[in-house]
């Protein structure tokens, strides 16, 4: 922050895109829409800027941050990519797909951002707004989601404020995002096999050898990231639930209508891209327990069943 309490929230045009070049320049951190959820945006190359983030969402400092680039040219600068990650880039980006992949010695990233890890988690999104964000700036931008650790996902420049008004610079107000959570992760080994880290958007099908499940792998993975608890709502949340008590908001899906409805048509996208307008909903509701109707697994209802899971575990 430079000496203020309270965040700007401006329209993402032109003048706008290039305020929020001028306050990441200079060091510091602006909410800015990608084609998932907003990310909160710092300089990946400065420790001063990557500290502001961690500090701003009080997210603990093992949890590594991704990367966001232009393009896969300059992702190259930061990360070894193998033939395998080189194609997934390829095929993928720009889009919702993170690839974690060596990190480079020379990559000249803040320790900070990666945790102290050896490798990089790195994407190039798609939304015009971070596209031209990355287009103004020479150095690359790590944006975890721009809301407290822990809690609910920003999907909409007001869901930023709700958790970050006063701890950050600048919001860049580009609409709802339309994938609506955070980007599928895959791990690109040295051996050339691909694990997934978190679903998301992207259903790129890959697993383990051993046909390991995400959920089954992030039981067993070591690395940073990836908490039980995340996204939580602040209160008690039922899952798979086919009614409501009168103390619960009810979240529904399909034939199913609650107080709020992921999708009345049963499709999974939809349901996606607004599950955490509906857990903000419900977080500001009277009711002080949430139940939440049974989405189907298939596509990006994978995803959503992950961040349902976490939601529903309380912080330790
Ligand atoms: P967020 O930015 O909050 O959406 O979360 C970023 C996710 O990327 C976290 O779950 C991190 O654990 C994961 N991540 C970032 N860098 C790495 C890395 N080098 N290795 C494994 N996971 C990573
Ligand atoms: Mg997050």
């Amino acid at each position: 922050m430079s000496g203020k309490n309270v965040t700007d929230m401006v329209l993402a045009d032109a003048a706008g895109i290039a305020r929020a070049a001028r306050i990441l320049e200079s060091g510091g951190l602006v909410a800015v829409p990608t084609e998932t959820v907003y990310g909160l945006a710092a300089r990946a190359d400065s420790a001063e800027a990557a500290a502001k983030i961690y500090a701003a969402k009080g997210r603990p400092d093992f949890n590594p941050l991704i990367v966001h680039v232009r393009d896969a040219e300059q992702a190259a600068r930061y990360g070894s990519f193998s033939p395998e990650a080189a194609a997934l880039a390829q095929q993928y980006w720009p889009g919702p797909l993170t690839l974690v992949v060596p990190r480079r010695a020379d990559a000249g990233l803040a320790d900070a951002v990666t945790a102290g890890l050896p490798t990089v988690a790195l994407r190039a999104p798609a939304h015009p707004v971070m596209s031209a964000l990355l287009e103004q700036v020479d150095f690359p931008l790590a944006a975890p989601s721009a809301n407290r650790s822990g809690f609910i996902s920003p999907t909409c420049a007001a869901h930023v404020l709700a958790s970050l008004d006063g701890r950050i610079d600048l919001v860049l107000d580009g609409g709802p995002t339309t994938a609506g959570v955070e980007s599928t992760i895959l791990a690109v080994r040295a051996d050339g096999s691909i694990d997934e880290l978190r679903p998301g958007p992207l259903q790129i099908g890959h697993r383990t050898a051993g046909g390991e499940t995400g959920a089954r792998l992030e039981a067993r993975i070591q690395a940073p990231g990836q908490l039980a608890s995340h996204y939580a709502p602040g209160k008690p949340v039922r899952l798979e639930a086919t009614s409501a008590e009168p103390d619960e908001f009810w979240i529904g899906f399909g034939a199913v209508q609650g107080d709020c409805t992921l999708s009345a048509s049963g499709d999974v996208n939809e349901a996606a891209a607004r599950l955490y307008a509906c857990l903000h909903e419900a977080a500001r509701a009277p009711q002080p327990r949430i139940a939440i109707a049974q989405v189907p697994d298939n596509g990006v209802g994978r995803a959503i069943n992950d961040r349902l899971r976490r939601a529903a575990t309380p912080p330790a």
